[in-house]
């Protein structure tokens, strides 16, 4: 069964999110703050990371920050007290999967916590590698490369451009994206799609403000060209 890091200070939350967990049989670890959050994550390289925003010393924006700086691709879901849209956009743009709004159920939880696993194991590796511009993918191992330096992509950004590219010159709305990608439907938030198509272009574009590769096709969606 998948690893699942927990790092939250508040401990009737962290008993509470580890029992449902390993009460449906995932493996769990926890952590009360960012930084053994961190060292967890070298010790036990879980399959996915839950984070609490509001830490006490690092927060769980920094947290996410510093994991995708070290190299960790898996799926970071976010945990934010307030729902505030800001929140949820910082997360996006520093590196998380996805977020959940407290006061959350555990079934809420659990079903993304599923989705998101499912996604990350189950990359369809057709493609192969893939070169456009300056960049090459390697889809199979999970390596992207721009002028032969090493881009950090994390599994979402793969899974998305796998999708634009594995469907190139064809219009997908965001919903298609959201469905495909994210993998529910009752959870319509375009900006995820927006933010991660913005981080995709810093990351793969040379002029991130005049994307030649990933277009925007107003009113309709994103197209993939090469
Ligand atoms: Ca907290």
């Amino acid at each position: 069964m998948p690893t699942i890091l927990f790092v939250e200070d508040e401990y009737p939350m962290r008993v509470a999110l580890e029992d449902a967990f390993k009460h449906c049989g995932y493996e769990v670890a926890s952590a009360s703050d960012g930084e053994a959050g961190l060292k967890l994550v070298e010790e036990r390289k879980p399959d996915l990371v839950i984070l609490d925003v509001m830490l006490p010393h690092m927060d769980g924006f920094e947290v996410c920050k510093q994991l995708r700086q070290r190299g960790f691709t898996k799926p970071i879901l976010m945990l934010t007290a307030r729902s505030q849209e800001v929140d949820k956009v910082i997360g996006l743009e520093l590196g998380a999967d996805d977020y959940v709004t407290k006061p959350f159920g555990d079934r809420e939880l659990l079903a993304r916590v599923k989705a998101l696993l499912r996604r990350a194991s189950h990359e369809p590796p057709e493609l192969g590698n893939y070169r456009f511009g300056t960049v090459d993918i390697d889809f199979t191992h999970f390596i992207a490369e721009k002028n032969g330096y090493s881009l950090r992509l994390t599994s979402t950004e793969f899974s998305l451009l796998h999708l634009l590219i594995s469907q190139k010159g064809k219009v997908l709305t965001r919903e298609e994206l959201l469905n495909k990608v994210w993998g529910y439907e009752f959870f319509p938030q375009s900006r995820t799609v927006d933010n991660h198509i913005l981080r995709l272009r810093q990351k793969l574009e040379d002029d991130p403000n005049h994307p030649r590769h990933i277009l925007t096709m107003h009113g309709l969606g994103y197209k993939f060209v090469d």
